[in-house]
């Protein structure tokens, strides 16, 4: 089974309002649904800080410590669908340097439950 890390927005799932910190993520990914097109294991979960820019160096500790290199990083739907949107960067902005520091593939979004 393919080993995935998750990013979240860490402003967003500070706030408390149904993040998918909660299980939206990890159901889909549990599951294979929404953008995850088989079940995987979730082996990290990254909250991505303001204003994003510890979010490389933060993946790449958590695939150390763990031991686990993941066969791709999810960008969660809360940080590329976000309405207002990250004021520091746009969701592929950090997929690309995400992908140009790790070496992993980066997919946009992880579920599409409400
Ligand atoms: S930098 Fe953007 S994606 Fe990261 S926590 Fe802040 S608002 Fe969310």
């Amino acid at each position: 089974m393919k080993k995935v890390t998750v990013v979240g927005c860490g402003a967003y799932m500070e706030s408390g309002y149904g993040c998918p910190g909660e299980w939206r993520c990890l159901k889909a990914a549990a599951l294979g649904e929404g953008k995850f097109e088989e079940p995987m294991q979730v082996t990290a979960f990254v909250k991505c800080e303001c204003p994003g820019r510890a979010l490389a160096p933060s993946v790449g500790m958590a695939a150390k410590l763990s031991e686990v290199k993941p066969d791709a990083i999810y960008l969660s739907t809360c940080m590329v669908n976000a309405k207002p949107g990250c004021p520091y960067a746009s969701a592929e902005e950090m997929a690309t340097i995400l992908q140009n520091k790790t070496g992993v593939p980066v997919i946009l979004g992880t579920h599409d439950y409400h």
